[in-house]
């Protein structure tokens, strides 16, 4: 605990003083992500997350959160050492956006350290329902057939039917570019 606690504040001091690259590679919403991340048991996020509460929150926080159409957006950095940012925003409220970072590891110790800029991300030993919510999605839920609510898959497929021509999945790094400039 004291370690982790020790390497969040690394990580947090890494966000702070702008070490992390700025040249994200690829970006993606939450629901469409694929690529390694550390497959946790429940087991294991209990133990992360100091018990079941906040993992419980986590799979309703994630279907309310989808279901007012605000959105996870995923963002990673092959230069960086395995570390994930998340942008939290809901489409109906601007003011309302988060950044959570996540470093992690598919050899060692599968979380190695979150960071977030929320109040809770800030001041709580543990972790905030940004970071539970996204390590719960990309390492349990998205591996046992998690969906979002009826309702949300029917925008999407409104959505995908209005799509004429589809976008490649890789942003340039033009595009990138102008993506970037929120980096800090
Ligand atoms: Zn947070």
């Amino acid at each position: 605990m004291r370690t982790r606690l020790m390497h969040r504040n690394v990580l947090q001091q890494r966000v702070e003083m702008g070490t992390i690259s700025t040249r994200s590679r690829w970006k993606k919403t939450i629901e469409d992500v694929d690529f390694d991340f550390p497959e946790l048991s429940f087991d294991d996020l209990c133990f992360l997350f100091l018990g079941t509460y906040k993992i419980k929150l986590a799979r309703t926080y994630v279907e309310e959160h989808l279901d007012q159409e605000g959105d996870y957006t995923v963002e990673l950095d092959a230069n960086t050492d395995n570390i994930l940012r998340c942008t939290i925003q809901s489409r109906h409220s601007s003011a309302v956006k988060y950044k959570s970072w996540i470093q992690y590891s598919l050899s060692g110790d599968p979380i190695i350290a979150w960071y977030c800029t929320c109040p809770g991300g800030a001041v709580t030993i543990g972790a905030c329902a940004h970071i539970v919510s996204i390590v719960w999605y990309l390492s349990y839920a998205r591996h046992h057939h998690f969906e979002p609510s009826k309702g949300r898959r029917r925008i999407q497929q409104a959505i995908m039917e209005r799509i004429v021509v589809g976008e490649d999945d890789d942003m340039d790094d033009k595009d990138q570019e102008e993506e970037d400039d929120d980096w800090h």
